[in-house]
């Protein structure tokens, strides 16, 4: 039993996971009034069927309209491939298992929404669409799907892969797209970065910022979006739809479902399906790279989804939008921030995540290449790396590790050549840009919990509250359920603004504990920090707090 391919198996809905689980959901807030965002004051950039469903807090299952099932069927279902010879290597009893997205035509999951969103931009009458993209997958994928759907296509590359992959570059012109190094002069955003460094190699934060500016001056073009967006995590849990299904007719049943960050939208499509309530069924794991460390080494809380501040603000685990990702070879995962849903995936413990350095997972890809012949994207290899960690663990015990082979590694051989000849510089943590960039969030974050600092044109601060409360009903009005508890990692803390992770007081319970926070109580001479039950510490902070013995007290 290797492969299963049973065109009856496709999935025709896709889960809508926040319509289940409410917590999930955390609206998006104005940057500059901090009100909470309603679907009007998106329409701006993105087209509006995608913004419904961003928003969509009501239905748990959405057909997928026939139109796009046939172009589903060029490529799905995508095979469920059990990794024997990888088993074999690692002396383990443990089965391993991987849902190959590669079969897509231009070779990823990113399809998987790059067709659904070209599919809607048309039916709502949008005539160019533009996006940007880092290692060149997402770019290939709105390309394709926007020749599928006959709308014109714009893409923002990120310099650092313009140049060393033109390859993806020719893809895209293939289908028909325009394809602009980013950063670029066509926008303020791209001049004004140019200005300030002109010899920078780009970023996911830099070409957002382009792709969106460009998008909001036109009313017929709109901005698509590879990952991190609702509507994108929606799309993807075809993913899991179908692995649930072939899962069924094998009688397989999970323990280990792992896929790798950078937005997060694949972790959300192949992990959202599997969600149980009781969170201790099936081990969730999302796979970053400790070059950008977004979730074990960034807070949660509100950020820009780019570095021009373009974008609202979301609820996430971020770096900090003026992080600028070191130059790794997995591009896809050069992003500092994560998908709201998988970061509360995460925070309420639903999931949890973790870090490898560039050579680990190289070594890692290149020994399952050698096992299983299948050349893992870099992004892909970070999974590859945590599966293989999980089947020598458990070495002993008859688990079944599944994870999402994103997407092949044929435009990436570039990078496998410097590996293969040694001269791969390995990834480390960029500490000092972290701690710097996060501490703007935290000033971003106190503002918006600081009646103080609120701009006067917007609500007295008693009515603040209330905002949330009405846009709560509004959006969950049929769903009996309630808002979240006012405590804890919730969208709203206890004084009724929102939370944010941090606190303003001095030694308050922590919600996140970060090593620049630790830090920070050093420089203060503390010996004691006070955090909340649910509190997430960072394993550097950690360090830090046992170096100093410091004590962590949650009362
Ligand atoms: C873009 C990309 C990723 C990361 O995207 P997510 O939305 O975080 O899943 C992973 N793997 C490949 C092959 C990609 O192209």
């Amino acid at each position: 039993m290797r492969a299963t391919m049973n065109k009856s198996i496709i999935p025709n809905s896709w889960f809508n996971a926040i319509a289940d689980y409410p917590e999930l959901f955390e609206p998006y807030m104005d940057s500059e009034t901090y009100e909470f965002l309603e679907a009007d004051d998106l329409k701006r950039v993105f087209t509006p069927s995608l913004i419904e469903q961003d928003l969509n807090t009501r239905q748990r299952t959405i057909r997928i309209p026939d139109e796009l099932m046939q172009f589903y069927k060029l490529w799905r279902p995508t095979p469920l491939i059990r990794a024997c010879n990888l088993e074999r290597y690692l002396d383990t009893q443990c089965r391993i298992f991987f849902k190959y997205e590669g079969v897509s035509p231009i070779g990823s999951h990113k399809a998987n929404s790059a067709i659904a969103q070209a599919y809607y931009c048309q039916k709502d009458g949008v005539k160019e669409v533009v996006a940007e993209t880092g290692a060149g997958q997402w770019g290939s994928a709105i390309s394709m799907a926007s020749s599928f759907f006959n709308l014109r296509c714009k893409v923002f590359m990120v310099k650092n892969s313009y140049e060393s992959k033109p390859a993806r570059r020719t893809m895209m012109q293939t289908f028909g797209s325009e394809v602009v190094s980013s950063p670029s002069k066509e926008t303020d955003v791209g001049r004004e970065v140019l200005r300030n460094s002109p010899d920078f190699s780009g970023s996911l934060g830099v070409a957002i910022g382009e792709a969106i500016e460009y998008a909001s001056k036109d009313d017929s073009t709109v901005y698509t979006m590879g990952s991190a967006f609702n509507f994108v995590c929606l799309h993807q849990t075809i993913i899991g739809n179908e692995l649930k299904r072939q899962l069924e007719q094998q009688d397989i049943r999970a323990d280990h479902i792992i896929s790798c960050i950078g937005g997060g939208s694949s972790f959300a499509g192949i992990s959202l399906p599997f969600l149980d309530k009781r969170k201790n069924s099936i081990d969730l794991v999302a796979v970053e790279s400790d070059a950008v460390p977004s979730v074990t080494q960034g807070v949660l809380a509100y950020d820009y989804g780019d570095s021009a501040e373009l974008t609202p603000l979301a609820k996430m685990y971020t770096l900090g939008h003026k992080f600028a990702p070191p130059g790794i070879h997995a591009g896809g995962l050069r992003y500092h921030g994560l998908s709201p849903i998988v970061s509360k995936m995460v925070a309420s413990g639903y999931a949890r995540a973790e870090a490898y350095s560039q050579l680990e997972i190289f070594k890692a890809a290149s020994i399952f290449a050698k096992c299983e012949g299948y050349i893992p994207a870099p992004e892909a290899a970070h999974s590859v790396k945590s599966a293989i960690e999980t089947a020598l663990k458990f070495r002993r015990e008859k688990r079944n590790i599944i994870f999402c082979m994103t997407g092949h590694g044929f435009f990436d051989l570039a990078g496998y050549h410097l590996f293969n000849s040694g001269k791969m510089e390995d990834s480390s943590i960029p500490s000092e840009a972290i701690n710097k960039s996060i501490s703007d969030v935290r000033d971003l974050n106190q503002a918006i919990s600081s009646p103080a600092t609120k701009p006067v044109n917007t609500y007295p601060d008693h009515q603040q509250p209330n905002t949330f409360n009405a846009w709560w009903t509004r959006n969950f009005e049929n769903t009996g359920s309630v808002p979240p508890s006012r405590s804890g990692n919730s969208a709203v803390s206890d004084d009724g603004l929102p939370g944010d992770g941090f606190n303003r007081k001095e030694n308050t319970n922590y919600n996140i504990l970060t090593q620049a926070m630790v830090q920070e109580a050093l420089q203060n001479r503390r010996t004691e920090i006070r955090i909340s039950d649910t509190c997430v510490v960072t394993p550097l902070a950690m360090e830090l707090v046992k170096q100093h013995n410091i004590s962590l007290n949650t009362h």
